[in-house]
């Protein structure tokens, strides 16, 4: 599939892991918009939250599972963690992930 994400999931792209698991993997935004900014994704291919049904929720529950222990190896404890669904939305890679943005004072949503 021509997935960026699925490219960086199976090493054929570089990326600056943070965190891997089974499940999971954390890696460095290439263009932060904070101080910390780290993308967290499942390794399966879900294209965003649209995916997301009762039979791979397990999935996105183990993300969350996962966010505060990769905060403290960044050694943050205030962040926040936003997902994009639909181009509309501002998603620009159709893989599920989760932003976690840090380092500074986050203002407003808009
Ligand atoms: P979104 O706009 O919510 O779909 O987020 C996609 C994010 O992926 C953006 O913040 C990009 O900077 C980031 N990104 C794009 N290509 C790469 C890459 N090769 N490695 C790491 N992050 C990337
Ligand atoms: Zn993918």
């Amino acid at each position: 599939m021509d997935c960026l994400f699925c490219k960086i999931v199976a090493g054929e792209i570089p990326s600056r892991k943070v965190y891997e698991d089974d499940v999971v993997l954390a890696f460095y935004d290439i263009e932060p918009k904070a101080p910390v900014h780290v993308l967290i994704i499942p390794k399966q291919h879900l294209a965003g939250v649209r995916d997301v049904t009762p039979s791979n929720s397990d999935v996105v529950a183990h993300v969350f599972e996962v966010i505060p222990t990769i905060a403290r190896e960044l050694g943050v404890t205030d962040y926040r963690i936003v997902t994009n669904n639909g181009v509309d939305a501002g998603q620009t890679v159709h893989h599920l992930h989760f932003h976690l943005l840090a380092g500074r004072v986050l203002g407003e949503m808009g």
